[in-house]
C-alpha cells in the first residue's frame, strides 16, 4: 500500500516555517522535548500494565536509546512505550492540540526577530525536531496494535506529511532525524552526552546512548590499530528527581525538571520539595511559574498536580488536591497512601484526597511565605498572580489570616501604582488612635490616588490602601476584618469622621455647619430633589464637592457598575451632596447673585462629585451644556 500524504493543519505549518526561519539560539531542547515524549510514552504504558502485566512481557525492561548514525548524518531516538498507531500518529504529530499552543501562535506578530524570541518562550515539543533536520522519519508501533499495524510517518517539514502501515516487530516509537548539514555536531558524542545528561538526570528511565567502547589498549597494540567498537551507555542514573533528598538536588536539575513536567520554556520563579513521614505519606514538588498562563482567569484553564502512586506515574492535572485559588501552582505529588488504581472519580470523594489537599495548600502558603522574605521576586510573583490569590481568603475560610497576610495592594504611603504593601505593614505604620484598615476602591490607579474621598486622611496623616482591580470589589464586600481590625470603605456612608477626629474637630465641624447655614440652604434649595441631602464638609481640602451614598454600605459605586454589567436592575439611587465651603468654587457659586445662574452652578458642583465618584453621568450632554454657558460668561 502506497503512503498517504497529508497537508500539516495549518497553525503546524507555519509553527514549521517559523521554526526552520528563526535563528534558534537553544537548538538542543529538541532532544528535551524528544526525550521528554519518550519518557511520558514509557509512564503511559507502565500504567496500563498495572493492571495487564501480558503488555510488556516480551520487553520488559523500559528505556530510551540514542544512536548517532555518522554516515547516514541520522540521529534516532526511541524509546519501548506505548507507541502510536497509524490514525494516532496523523493525529498526534500534524495537529496542534492544545489550547496554549494555539494562543501562542495568535501572539505572532510576523517580525522575525520577536517571533522568534517568543518561541524560545513556548514548548513546540515533537515539531522542535524540524530546527535540526531537514527531514523526520517516525516508525512507531502502539502496544495495542499487531505488528503488521505499525506505522511509518514521514515529512521534511515543508506543509506536508505521509504516512503508511508497516510491519515492525518492535513495540514503541523511534523518531528518526536526518540532520540538516549545519547539525552535523549532534552526531558528536560529546555533544550528546552533555545535552542528554541535562535532559534526562531527573527521568526515572534509564536513557541510554551508542557510545564508543572503551578497551585499554592491549600491550605492544597501539590504540589506533583497534577496531573501534560500540555499546550502549547509560547516561542518566534513573531515579526519579522527586525521590532524591532535596540536599543532594542542584537548582538547575529542578529547573530542568519543572521544564520537563510543566510544558514551560522558562525556568520557575521558585519551588518546595518535601517528603514528609508517619500518617499520612507523601512526596511533594510544587513550582510557581514566572509567568501565568494565558487562561488562568479562564474556564478552560487546566490545572493540577501530577500524579504518582508509589512513583509510578498515574495522572496530570489532577485538581483535587489543590484549592482554586491556588491553581497557579504546579508540579508533582507521589503517595502511597492511594491505590495505583485509583480514578479521578475516586480522588474526587477520598479522605485521603482531602488530607492531602490539606496539607498541600499548606505547603504551598508556606513556599509563598517564603518567597515574600524577597520583596523583589514577591512582586514579581504577585504582578502574575496576585489576582488568582486574592480569591483565596474567601474560597478558604480555613486559610484566611494566613493567605491575608500574603496579599499586596498599593497604598497612598506610596506614590506608585505597585502593589507591595502588606496588612501586616499597613498596621505598624498606623498612627494611635487608629484601629481601622482604610482601603478604597476605583476603576484605575489614577482615578483612586485622585479621589477626593483621600483628602482628610491625607491630612490626618492616614494610610489608606488603594485598590482598581475588578476582583478587588467582591473580596472587599466578602471580608470584614485582618488582625481584629474591621476594612473600611473611605467612600462609606456611614464612615464615622469623628473616629479619627478629636473633640475640637467635632465642634469645628458643628460650628461650620452653623456657620454656613446659608449656603447649604441655598445649594439644597437649587437641587431640590436632584439629592437626598446637603451637608458642610470639614474633610475636603483640594475639592469642593463629593457625593455619599446613603445606600447599602457595601454597595459601592464599584460594586454598582459589576451589578449593572450583569444586566441587574438597580433602585434610582439619591445622593447626600458634602460641599467643601472654602473650596474657590464653591464660593464663587455662592456669590452669585442671579438665582437661575446659581442653579447652574450648584448643578455644575453636583455633577462633577457625581463623576468623580460614578466615572460617568446619567445626562453627560446635559452637563457640558451648563459648563459651556458658565466658561463662556
Ligand atoms: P505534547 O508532548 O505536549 O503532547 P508533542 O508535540 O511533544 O506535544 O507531542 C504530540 C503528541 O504526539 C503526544 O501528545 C503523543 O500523543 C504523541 N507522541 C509524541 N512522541 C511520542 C512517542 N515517543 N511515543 C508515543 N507518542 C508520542
Ligand atoms: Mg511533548
Amino acid at each position: 500500500m502506497a503512503a498517504t500524504v497529508h497537508g500539516f493543519q495549518t497553525q503546524v505549518t507555519k509553527l514549521l516555517d517559523l521554526l526552520a526561519n528563526s535563528l534558534y539560539s537553544n537548538k538542543e531542547v529538541f532532544l528535551r522535548e524528544l526525550i521528554s515524549n519518550a519518557s511520558d510514552a514509557i509512564d503511559k504504558l507502565h500504567f496500563l500494565s498495572l493492571t495487564n502485566p501480558d503488555l510488556i512481557k516480551d520487553d520488559p525492561n523500559f528505556k530510551i536509546r540514542i544512536k548517532a548514525d555518522r554516515e547516514a548524518q541520522t540521529l534516532t531516538i526511541s524509546d519501548n512505550g506505548i507507541g502510536m498507531t497509524l490514525e494516532e500518529a496523523n493525529n498526534h504529530l500534524g495537529t496542534i492540540a492544545e489550547s496554549g499552543t494555539e494562543e501562542f501562535m495568535k501572539q505572532l506578530t510576523g517580525d522575525k526577530a520577536k517571533d522568534s524570541q517568543l518561541i524560545g518562550q513556548f514548548g513546540v515539543g515533537f515539531y522542535s525536531s524540524f530546527i535540526v533536520a531537514d527531514k523526520v522519519t517516525v516508525l512507531s508501533r502502539s502496544v495495542n496494535a499487531k505488528s503488521d499495524e505499525a506505522v511509518r510517518w514521514e515529512s521534511d517539514g515543508n506543509g506536508t506529511f505521509e504516512s503508511e502501515q508497516i510491519t515492525r516487530e518492535a513495540r514503541g516509537t523511534e523518531i528518526i532525524l536526518h540532520l540538516k548539514d549545519s547539525e552535523k555536531d549532534y552526531l558528536s558524542e560529546w555533544t550528546l552526552r552533555d545535552a542528554i545528561t541535562k535532559y534526562s538526570d531527573h527521568i526515572s528511565t534509564p536513557v541510554e546512548l551508542w557510545c564508543e567502547k572503551y578497551e585499554a589498549p592491549k600491550e605492544g597494540e597501539e590504540q589506533k590499530d583497534q577496531e573501534k567498537k560500540f555499546e550502549y551507555t547509560q547516561i542518566n542514573d534513573a531515579k526519579a528527581l522527586w525521590t532524591r533528598s532535596p540536599k543532594e538536588v542542584k537548582d538547575e536539575e529542578y529547573q530542568e525538571f519543572y521544564k520537563h513536567i510543566s510544558r514551560d520554556y522558562q525556568d520557575p520563579l521558585t519551588w518546595a520539595h518535601n517528603h514528609v513521614e508517619g500518617d499520612l505519606e507523601y512526596t511533594s514538588l510544587l513550582y510557581i511559574p514566572k509567568n501565568a498562563p494565558w487562561d488562568l482567569f479562564t474556564r478552560q484553564h487546566d490545572h493540577g498536580l501530577k500524579l504518582y502512586v508509589q512513583r509510578v506515574f498515574i495522572m496530570d492535572k489532577a485538581e483535587a488536591f489543590q484549592p482554586n485559588y491556588l491553581r497557579f501552582v504546579s508540579g508533582l505529588v507521589d503517595t502511597n497512601a492511594l491505590p495505583l488504581n485509583v480514578s479521578r472519580e475516586l480522588l474526587q470523594d477520598s479522605q485521603v484526597t482531602r488530607k492531602l489537599k490539606k496539607a498541600l495548600t499548606k505547603r504551598s502558603l508556606g513556599m509563598l511565605e517564603k518567597l515574600a522574605k524577597d520583596k523583589e521576586q514577591y512582586t514579581a510573583f504577585w504582578t502574575q498572580f496576585g489576582n488568582a490569590l486574592k480569591e483565596g481568603p474567601v474560597e478558604d475560610y480555613d486559610n484566611r489570616e494566613q493567605i491575608l497576610k500574603l496579599l499586596r495592594f498599593a497604598s497612598t504611603h506610596n506614590d506608585s501604582s505597585v502593589q507591595d504593601v502588606s496588612l501586616e505593614e499597613y498596621i505598624s505604620r498606623m498612627p494611635k488612635g487608629q484601629d481601622k484598615i482604610y482601603y478604597l476602591t476605583a476603576d484605575t490607579y489614577e482615578a483612586a490616588v485622585n479621589s477626593p474621598y483621600l483628602e482628610t486622611f491625607k491630612q490626618k496623616g492616614i494610610e489608606v490602601l488603594l485598590m482598581w482591580e475588578r476582583i478587588d470589589e467582591w473580596l472587599m464586600g466578602n471580608i470584614s476584618e485582618f488582625d481584629k481590625k474591621e476594612f473600611v470603605s473611605v467612600t462609606a456612608s456611614d464612615l464615622k469622621l469623628g473616629e479619627l477626629a478629636d473633640k475640637d474637630e467635632k465642634q469645628k465641624q458643628e460650628d461650620a455647619a452653623k456657620e454656613h447655614k446659608d449656603l447649604i440652604e441655598r445649594f439644597k434649595t437649587a437641587l431640590g430633589d436632584k439629592v437626598k441631602d446637603v451637608i458642610v464638609s470639614t474633610r475636603l481640602v483640594d475639592s469642593p464637592s463629593v457625593v455619599i451614598s446613603e445606600g447599602n454600605r457595601m454597595m459601592t459605586s464599584q460594586m454598582k457598575k459589576l451589578l449593572e454589567a450583569t444586566g441587574q436592575k438597580l433602585p434610582e439611587e439619591k445622593f447626600t451632596l458634602e460641599l467643601n465651603p472654602t473650596h474657590k468654587l464653591v464660593q464663587k457659586a455662592y456669590q452669585e447673585v442671579d438665582e437661575n445662574r446659581f442653579k447652574q452652578w450648584a448643578e455644575l458642583i453636583y455633577d462633577q462629585a457625581l463623576l468623580a465618584d460614578q466615572g460617568g453621568l446619567k445626562d453627560p450632554g446635559n452637563f457640558v451644556k451648563v459648563l459651556n454657558a458658565l466658561l463662556v460668561d
